[in-house]
């Protein structure tokens, strides 16, 4: 099959299907077959990169030269960005093909996909049911086979949530393997790079393009490239799984246990050996996160002023009429919120008592990780405390959205790699098991999610 025709089978499902799920903000038919012809052209000529001719689909969060990045925001609606994210120019150099951006939750803002401007994803499970966010977009296009593979960014679980929602294998890699370059930022010492795709095998081809050192992200850690395609297939004979006690506490569905500690079992079955760990710093973590991420959007989300670029209020009377009004109607309730929670934490008299304070919680979180991982090789765990859930179920109650990230936010705040994959279905929906690395691990992870797959 050439390029062209499995773009534009894609492209056909997508015009189809599409509907309804929502996945999709820009569908970009035309350049997707102007490159489908490049990249068969570039086969004809034996090139064997893997990706040469796959189609693929970008969050709507990555910079697309000449094409709309709106960042699921009304701030962004008529934004053409005028160049190419690192990782969206990496793919464009391995011959990829983009079919278009996807939905998100507004500035990757959300477990649910309920904050876009565009509206919300629907899950291709159960179409009653959010896809989870931020990324609910790319990971509804691949579980509807929308795309085979999606990109996709995580601050606190903007990939692994989607993906234990949908059935998906999306990775978050270690913060600074992957450039940030030309994504926009929403919590910069938190916010990375991955994939959603439908296995650890196709992840790890995806990750092969998207990984690169980059000196135009100062973040970006100049770390040997290795093919992570290369060790899927090894043993996991004498591998050692830790698994954390605060990850089995109160919160987490009676069902999604029983799936995981299944998983645990197979596990077993194929040569690891499991012990159980504590993480005791655990219950930090979201509080932590919800003063650090909003402290870092509200400085981030501060060039988002009317002026330069993004939604203009009409007729401003002066200057700060323009700014004021220009935000109040460029951003939605979630932004606006998590923008006062920030600016409130980093205000004089607060700094010390909000933002150091949980600056010095993430320090200690990270050394629950640092000592955990003396003992074994993995750490594995639910990656969201139930499945998918109906619309409008937690948006009228911001703190039981935020703990879906529950499990998921101590890895943004040590930096570490996590990944989630398939483990089981309850009702009809997907759970998620997540499995968290040591730093730079990425390798070893999809390893023994492939052996799980
Ligand atoms: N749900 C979390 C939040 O709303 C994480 C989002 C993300 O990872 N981008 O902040």
């Amino acid at each position: 099959i050439s390029s062209v025709e499995l773009t534009q089978h894609y492209l056909d499902r997508i015009a189809a299907l599409d509907a309804n799920y929502n996945s999709y903000i820009t569908v970009t038919p035309e350049q997707a077959l102007a490159q489908a012809q490049a990249a068969d052209a570039r086969l004809a000529e034996g090139d064997s990169s893997p990706l040469c001719g796959i189609p693929i689909a970008h969050k709507d969060i990555f910079c697309t030269q000449g094409v709309r990045t709106s960042c699921g925001s009304k701030m962004l609606d008529t934004f053409i960005a005028p160049y190419d994210a690192t990782i969206v120019e990496n793919y464009l150099k391995a011959g990829a093909v983009m079919l278009g951006k996807t939905n998100m939750d507004e500035f990757a803002m959300g477990s649910s996909n309920e904050t876009s401007y565009y509206g919300p994803v629907k899950n291709p499970w159960n179409t009653n049911c959010v896809p989870g966010g931020s990324s609910g977009g790319s990971a509804a296009a691949v579980a509807a086979l929308l795309a085979p593979g999606a990109t996709a960014s995580d601050t606190g679980g903007s990939i692994r949530q989607p993906a234990a929602l949908c059935g998906l294998t999306g990775i978050k890699p270690t913060y600074g393997r992957v450039s940030r370059w030309g994504m926009i930022a929403f919590a910069s010492s938190l916010d990375q790079a991955g994939t959603l795709t439908r296995n650890a095998e196709d992840a790890a081809l995806m990750l092969n393009v998207m990984a690169s050192f980059d000196d135009k992200d100062s973040t970006c850690v100049d770390q040997p490239l290795e093919d992570y395609t290369a060790n899927l297939g090894d043993s996991l004979a004498g591998l050692t799984i830790g698994i954390p006690e605060e990850y089995f506490g109160e919160g987490l569905h009676p069902d999604t246990a029983r799936a995981v500690q299944e998983a645990i079992k197979t596990y077993e079955s194929l040569g690891a050996k499991t012990r159980s760990i504590s993480l005791p710093h655990t219950h930090l973590a979201v509080p932590a996160y919800y003063v650090i991420a909003p402290a870092e959007c509200s400085a981030n989300l501060s060039r988002f002023d009317g002026v330069r670029y993004g939604h203009r209020c009409d007729a401003p009377k002066d200057l700060a009429d323009l700014y004021k009004r220009s935000r109040s109607e460029g951003f939605g309730d979630e932004v606006k919120r998590r923008i006062l929670v920030g600016t409130y934490a980093l205000s004089a008299g607060y700094y010390d008592a909000y933002y150091n304070k949980a600056q010095q919680v993430r320090r200690l979180i990270k050394q629950d990780f640092v000592e955990a991982f003396a003992d074994v090789d993995v750490i594995l765990g639910p990656t969201s405390p139930s499945p998918a859930f109906e619309f409008g179920a937690k948006t009228q109650d911001p703190v039981a959205m935020y703990l879906e990230d529950i499990y998921t936010i101590a890895t943004n705040l040590a930096g570490l790699p996590g990944l989630s994959i398939p483990c089981g279905l309850v009702d009809g929906k997907p759970v998620g098991l997540q499995l968290i690395g040591n730093y730079f691990a990425e390798g070893k992870l999809l390893n023994v999610a492939h052996q799980f797959q």
